[in-house]
């Protein structure tokens, strides 16, 4: 079908599209790749494109001084798959409709229209991407986790602008995955699940701010905890990493927990032994193993750290 009728815009700034988005029935328009075929069934009418396909500095992947990601939203995705460094990333949105979707099909373009049914708003919520929105009334940086508000909405105003994509760093080791059930015909997703694992070797206090980071409710115990039974029972993510053989027990394991096995010890005979009681496996919903857990992991950041060293020193000579 033919769309309806419709007048263009072309704004060459944010602040001149942020103003004409917010003209009633205007709406923006990216790659179109959602837009035009809801215009097209006229499920759509708007009565002006804001077209803010040309505006510079809105693509592309930016690293940020903490070590976190900015990508414009204009970023397709095409750029994204060339660009990223985490290959689960990449091959989930190689998945993405076919090639001319990828090639004119925008990151932030999906944020944007919050359909349930898309890839990217999955993978960058587990990602623990932030909207990074402008409007006349400023700039403001909304989590995801609070910006959908349901299927096709989110706390955007009509004249604010997705500008940007902001994640913080991710700490070595950390991987992750995503899943879907695509339909069939439209390689849509049915039901699409994507999970980040942070497994560092980082331990003590820079493991609870990372934690603290992540929003979670960090309880450090030590040598003179009161009950530390009692304390590691309420945990659904232990981290043991004392250096005493044995010393978290089944019954300190909330059952389902995730337990993070850092401790390294020898028994007598000079077996390799963690800090938590083997029988915990039985207890714990995830358990890292010793030896075979932790241990390999920070072998090979080591080893990444050891390469990187060495590369910034030949560069620099
Ligand atoms: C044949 C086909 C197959 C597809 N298959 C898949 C698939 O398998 N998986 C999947 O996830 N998706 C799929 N899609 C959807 C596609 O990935 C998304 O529609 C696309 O990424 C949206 O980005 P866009 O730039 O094209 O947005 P547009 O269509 O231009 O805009 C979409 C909405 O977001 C708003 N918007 C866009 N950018 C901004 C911005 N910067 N600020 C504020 N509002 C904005 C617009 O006003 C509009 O409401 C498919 C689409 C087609 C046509």
């Amino acid at each position: 079908m033919i769309p309806a009728e419709f007048s263009y815009v072309r704004p060459t700034s944010i602040e001149e599209a942020a103003q004409a988005a917010g003209q009633p029935g205007a709406k923006v328009i990216a790659g179109g790749q959602s837009l035009l075929p809801l215009m097209k069934l006229r499920l759509a009418r708007p009565s002006t494109i804001v077209d803010i396909g040309r505006i510079p500095g809105l693509s592309g992947t930016h690293y940020l001084p903490d070590g976190g990601v900015e990508m414009g939203a204009l970023t397709t995705y095409a750029q994204v798959i060339a660009e990223t460094q985490l290959e689960w990333t990449r091959e989930a949105l190689s998945n993405v409709g076919d090639v001319q979707v990828r090639n004119r099909g925008t990151l932030g373009g999906s944020i944007a229209h919050a359909d349930p049914a898309s890839d990217a708003p999955a993978i960058a919520l587990a990602l623990d991407y932030s909207a990074v929105l402008r409007s006349p009334r400023g700039e403001r940086v909304v989590p995801l986790d609070g910006f959908f508000t349901g299927p096709f909405t989110t706390t955007a105003a009509d004249d604010e602008i997705l500008v940007a994509l902001r994640r913080p760093p991710l700490p070595d080791g950390v991987g992750g995955a995503y899943e879907k059930l695509a339909q069939p015909a439209s390689g849509y997703a049915m039901v699409g699940v994507a999970v980040v694992i942070g497994r560092s070797e980082i331990v003590g206090k820079p493991m609870a701010m990372l934690l603290l980071a992540q929003h979670a409710t960090v309880t450090i115990c030590h040598s003179r905890t009161v009950d530390l039974a009692e304390y590691a029972r309420r945990a659904d993510v232990l981290v043991a990493a004392v250096g005493r053989r044995g010393l978290v027990t089944p019954d300190m394991v909330k059952p389902g927990a995730t337990v993070i096995d850092v401790g390294v010890n020898r028994t007598d005979e000079g077996k390799l032994v963690g800090d938590v009681d083997p029988a915990c496996f039985e207890v714990a919903g995830l358990m890292t193993p010793v030896p075979g857990g932790v241990g390999p992991l920070t072998i090979a950041m080591l080893l990444k750290n050891t390469v990187a060293a060495a590369e910034a020193r030949y560069t620099a000579a």
